[in-house]
């Protein structure tokens, strides 16, 4: 996605604008967070470029403009400033029309391998099978959440794309045939409405397991109110404090918006993850509807407050995943706790299609999860074991790293086939791995990058508790560019060795 156009953001500010400074920082905080690239931009003092202020009409300082539409006028709090960027630059991002090509043929792709497994035509990884654990999906979620409140929004945009370009509506025809031949608005609206439902509990077309069931509690000409029950994004029952499965409200939104052809929307009212015994999911359409706008930033807990929730849960949540794993108490009784890898799939996809930084996030979120997840235990068990001192060199280091990933209490969560070990150089370490979840089966080689920068991330994070350093985890080659396996080359700097 190199060829994407930048967009091009304007700042009109002067020297003795007493708000200009604070703005100017967020947008170089936002630009800066792998943006640079994508966004050009220029800051015009308007006493120096009085025609640039008068060809822009410009009423208030400091007025950002982004593609000849003003976005902000005058000063504003610092999360509101930092939403309006976020939410347009996205926005203008995700509707290169190039970037919707590759999505449609990406996301194509990837339902028709899923739905070639579901019904049993064609398996995606033949040594472990097509089901990963819930719990995988979980803790990539809470850690993707963690790193800041804007996370949600992304993903809600990536399930949107999900939802427009998908399969989802196919799929929906598919349950039930009488969405697809109706014309009558009313009418096709009930039946959406009934597909959902299906859509959710079907356990003979296509038994994904994201989730236990559902049902329409409220519906009118516009709106569609779906509980969904034991949904696997949330079914942990710990309370994270916002609701998580905002990656499926958006494809809700996106699928109903490609259905009934107007502008839709879904926000998630209620969520499992947020202390409800069920997710709520009210999804609106019609010609009068603003795009979802983002929730107000000033009532969430301020970032490190929530970061620091967010290092409780997942801890929290580490205990139950291991309860679920080994039998003990399992999440979802009615189907357990596996779901096929075609539901994650699709978010890191998206993800990954919606923006180049969004590699960026994977990989932090991965670190985070590297760092403070769940298998630390064990992780210590094999230090302790193979009789080395932490911090030790990168060579010892991937070896434990290696041993973690293949021992059969990390096997449980399915996330992985076959890891395999090798050397590049005196100084570069390479892991192989078949089969990983969130790529086996796809093979678009024409978005031109690879798709496991979460994994990569949690490399470096669980090497860092091991060497004490960062070192440098590399996606070379990737199953979903269709290579026979994924290659992370292992390094640290040579500046970091000496210091
Ligand atoms: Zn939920
Ligand atoms: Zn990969």
């Amino acid at each position: 996605m190199s060829e994407v156009t930048p967009v091009r953001l304007i700042m009109f500010t002067s020297e003795d604008c007493v708000y200009c400074p604070p703005v100017e920082s967020i947008v170089k905080e936002v630009v800066g967070s792998g943006m640079q690239d994508l966004v050009h931009v220029l800051t015009i003092d308007v006493d120096d470029d009085p025609e640039a202020e008068k060809q822009y009409n410009i009423n208030a300082l400091p007025t950002l403009v982004i593609d000849d539409e003003t976005v902000l006028e005058g000063g504003m709090d610092d999360d509101s400033v930092r939403e309006i960027l976020w939410s347009t630059l996205l926005n203008k991002a995700v509707t290169s029309e190039e970037a919707v090509e590759v999505t449609k043929s990406s996301l194509l792709a990837l339902t028709i391998n899923a739905m070639g497994s579901l019904n049993g035509t064609r398996q995606l990884r033949t040594a472990v099978g097509d089901f990963t654990h819930i719990g995988i999906f979980q803790l990539n979620l809470l850690s993707l959440y963690s790193l800041d409140p804007l996370i949600p929004h992304l993903l809600y945009k990536a399930g949107q794309q999900l939802g427009l370009y998908g399969m989802m509506h196919h799929v929906l025809t598919l349950l039930n045939p009488k969405l697809g031949q109706t014309p009558r608005r009313d009418l096709k609206f009930k039946h959406l409405a009934y597909s959902l439902e299906l859509y959710f509990s079907d356990r003979e077309t296509l038994p994904t397991m994201l989730a236990e069931s559902a049902q329409v509690v409220g519906i009118t000409n516009q709106m569609i109110k779906l509980r969904v029950n034991d949904m696997a994004s949330a079914s942990l029952r710990v309370n994270v404090g916002e609701p998580m499965c905002g990656f499926f409200a958006g494809q809700l939104a996106g699928v109903t918006q490609a259905i009934m052809g107007t502008p839709s929307n879904c926000v998630e009212t209620m969520c499992m993850a947020n202390g409800s015994e069920y997710c709520l999911f009210v999804i609106r359409t019609g010609m009068d509807l603003k795009e979802r706008s983002l929730p107000p930033l000033e009532d969430k807990i301020e970032r490190a407050t929530r970061r620091q929730n967010f290092y409780e849960v997942i801890h929290e949540t580490t205990e139950l995943i291991n309860d679920s794993l080994l039998m003990r108490k399992i999440q979802r009784p009615e189907i357990g706790d596996f779901m096929h890898i075609s539901v994650f799939q699709p978010i890191i996809i998206s993800l990954k299609l919606l923006d180049r930084f969004s590699s960026i996030i994977l990989y932090s979120g991965g670190r985070e999860l590297g760092v403070f997840g769940p298998g630390k235990p064990l992780l210590y068990r094999l230090v302790q074991q193979a009789g080395i001192d932490v911090p030790m060199q990168l060579e010892e280091g991937v070896h434990l790293l290696h041993q973690y990933m293949t021992h059969p209490t990390t096997m449980l969560y399915r996330d992985q086939g076959l890891i395999r070990l090798a050397m590049k150089d005196y100084n570069t370490f390479v892991l192989e791995i078949e089969e990983n979840a969130s790529v086996a089966g796809l093979n678009t080689s024409n978005i031109g990058a690879t798709f496991c920068d979460f994994l990569a991330g949690f490399f470096a994070g669980r090497l860092h508790i091991l060497i004490g350093l960062d070192p440098i985890v590399q996606e070379t080659q990737c199953q979903g560019m269709g290579a026979p396996f994924c290659t992370f080359e292992i390094s640290v700097s040579e500046e970091d060795y000496f210091d």
